[in-house]
């Protein structure tokens, strides 16, 4: 076998520098089933399996690295995103929003036998409004009766719809054609950071979200102005912080407290699993006045599984005592073991302490959060840290770890190319390691490991 190929003796030298960063992105969104992953993987020319995730792990948004004639670029599949409770068509909005916030180009996936459905209009809505290329695919365009259908999709107002089949491959070099020509050389400037960051306010009832809201946001003075490049959902709010407008997420509830009529746990969790969905970060509310209780433990647990940007907020510190202090601390250690790396701030909604402090954590957690480690410094700093402490031995092999690349960012998501099963012990060595290094303040840290044979 040519294994040795894949030392990462041999591989760290190749990938010196930043050339990876300069590749522009492509974003595949659509609605679920129209053929996004599959197209992904036709663009890709193989078969990418993500062997092994972490257990109990969502994956959302993943990068791969695609090559067509020569030209290297990111493709961004979001073939994994769920429909939230507000239904399937505001998901794929905000896939496409996030979308134009991020990438160079977008390809829209439509199915062509279905034709435009209420969501793909949803999804064209948001689009139009993109100041980057977009183009419109018809999938499942198997054969030429399909054609005259997929012709009606001009009616969306994308254009020309490129007609392919990505089971097949039928028309998809063209379309790749037509994907280099609108892609530019390198990533535009700033992208990814236009426009306000979303944040999510969650916690369990009565820890002081709408206080803290309304802290923030002086009260009335805060909302509805819209900012460019930038939808204002009714249901959420803008709020000036150290000179930048933050969006607040489903805050409408928060405003209105709306009497939470039956059933409110799994409603609360509801809620917060859609105002997650909708972030970038979380300030993850918990009473420091009272013992940490099951219920902030659901909070939590959502919250790491959301792979959102988190801080949290150790509210209604005008109530804590001595003793209060010392017993809350012995909580936090046994309690927030999920989310270890989130920075802590203790505030009061109530006096207005420290809330100002909510912003710079914040600012350092999407920082994180958005970070990406070039292939090259990656690669000599996993050689270092393997062959300090290789992995342990399973049945009887001792597994290589042969290379390390950055597949995706928000969060930060790296992919391991080893040739045996490792551990989740040494999976988590190797996070706290590359923490260590790199610095993930404020953000999960996803690890996949593939294994070849
Ligand atoms: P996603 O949810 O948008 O990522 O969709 P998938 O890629 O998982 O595809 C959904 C279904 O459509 C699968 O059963 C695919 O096999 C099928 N599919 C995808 N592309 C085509 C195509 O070009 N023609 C046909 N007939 N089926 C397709
Ligand atoms: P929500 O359900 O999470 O939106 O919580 P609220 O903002 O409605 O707050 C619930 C209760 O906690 C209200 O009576 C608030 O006045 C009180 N509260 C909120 N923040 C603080 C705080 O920092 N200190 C104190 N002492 N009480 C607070």
């Amino acid at each position: 076998s040519d294994e040795s190929d894949w030392e990462i003796t041999d591989l760290a030298g190749e990938h010196e520098g930043e050339e990876q960063l300069a590749m522009p992105t492509l974003a595949v969104v659509g609605r679920p089933n129209v053929g996004k992953s599959t197209l992904v993987n036709r663009i890709l020319g193989r078969r990418e399996a993500v062997v092994e995730d972490i257990p109990g792990v969502t994956r959302d948004r993943v990068s791969y690295e695609a090559n067509w004639s020569g030209r290297r670029f990111w493709v961004q599949d979001t073939g994994g995103w769920e429909p939230d409770a507000k239904g399937l068509q505001q998901s794929v909005a905000r896939q496409a929003e996030l979308a134009m916030r991020t990438a160079d180009a977008i390809l829209l996936v439509v199915d062509a036998v279905v034709g435009a459905t209420a969501t793909d209009e949803a999804a064209v809505k948001m689009l139009r409004r993109s100041k980057i290329p977009v183009i419109l695919v018809a999938n499942k365009v198997d054969d030429q009766r399909v054609e005259s259908e997929a012709a009606g999709l001009w009616s969306l107002g994308l254009g020309e719809p490129r007609m392919v089949s990505a089971a097949h491959g039928r028309g998809t070099g063209d379309l790749l054609d037509d994907v280099l020509a609108a892609l530019p050389e390198t990533p535009r400037e700033g992208a990814g950071a236009p426009g306000p960051r979303r944040v999510a306010l969650v916690g369990k009832p009565n820890v002081g979200k709408s206080s803290l809201l309304n802290k923030l946001s002086g009260d009335e003075r805060s909302v509805v102005h819209d900012v460019a490049g930038t939808t204002v959902d009714p249901v959420d709010s803008l709020v000036e912080l150290g000179g930048k407008v933050w969006k607040f997420v489903d805050t409408a509830g928060l405003r209105r407290k709306v009497a939470n009529a039956s059933g409110t746990e799994f409603y609360a969790s509801l809620r917060t699993k859609s105002a997650l969905e909708a972030s970038e970060v979380a300030i993850m509310l918990i009473d420091a006045g009272q013992p940490i209780t099951e219920q902030d433990l659901r909070v939590i647990s959502l919250v790491a599984d959301s792979g959102r940007a988190l801080v949290l907020a150790f509210n209604k510190w005008d109530l804590v005592d001595e003793d209060r202090r010392y017993q809350l601390e012995k909580e936090v250690d046994r309690d927030l073991i999920r989310v270890p790396w989130a920075q802590r701030v203790n505030i009061s909604a109530h006096t207005g302490r420290a809330v100002q402090k909510l912003v710079p954590a914040m600012e350092t957690a999407l920082e994180s959060w958005d970070k990406r480690i070039s292939t090259g410094r990656l690669n000599t700093w996993l050689k270092e840290v393997v062959a300090a402490t290789p992995p342990p031995m399973r049945g009887g092999r001792l597994p290589r770890v042969l290379f390390a690349t950055q597949a995706g960012t928000r969060p930060p998501t790296f992919v391991l190319f080893t040739t045996g099963f490792l551990e989740a012990g040494y999976r988590r060595f190797l996070e706290r390691r590359l923490r260590e290094e790199f610095g993930f303040d404020g953000s999960p840290v996803r690890i996949s490991v593939r294994v070849r044979e």
